[in-house]
């Protein structure tokens, strides 16, 4: 059995693209590769299976902000459907890029502190 972590503290690091653990070394070695451990505690990092999970939370965010904004400048830009879908196309396309670091760094924390797959096995 692991010790007890604290979800917060190590969901808060994660989406500061932290480690879980000790907050201090990267959680990615590129955009979204995750590193394969920790550069200053060591913790290894390999047993994380965040898969598709951070790509469909973002999904669901972004689609209900794009939606709400849809329905609050519909009027705006009825003579202009093509100015519309290529401003909030841009902003799926841009926030999308920007969410999926943090979510995937809060999902990896998740699993971190649950002690999910691999995470749980060793005390680290
Ligand atoms: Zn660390």
């Amino acid at each position: 059995m692991c010790e007890q972590r604290n979800t917060k503290d190590a969901v808060l690091k994660g989406m500061l693209l932290r480690c879980p653990h000790c907050g201090e070394g990267k959680l990615f070695r590129s955009y979204l590769k995750v590193a394969p451990s920790c550069q200053h505690c060591g913790l290894d990092l390999t047993p994380q299976r965040a898969d598709d999970g951070p790509a469909y939370i973002v999904i669901l965010i972004v689609c209900h902000l794009v939606g709400f904004a849809l329905h609050l400048t519909y009027k705006s830009f009825l003579d202009h459907p093509l100015m519309l879908a290529l401003i909030l196309g841009t902003g799926v396309i841009v926030l999308s890029l920007a969410m999926l670091p943090p979510v995937k760094g809060m999902v990896i924390a998740i699993q971190w502190a649950k002690g999910m797959h691999g995470f749980g096995a060793k005390a680290g």
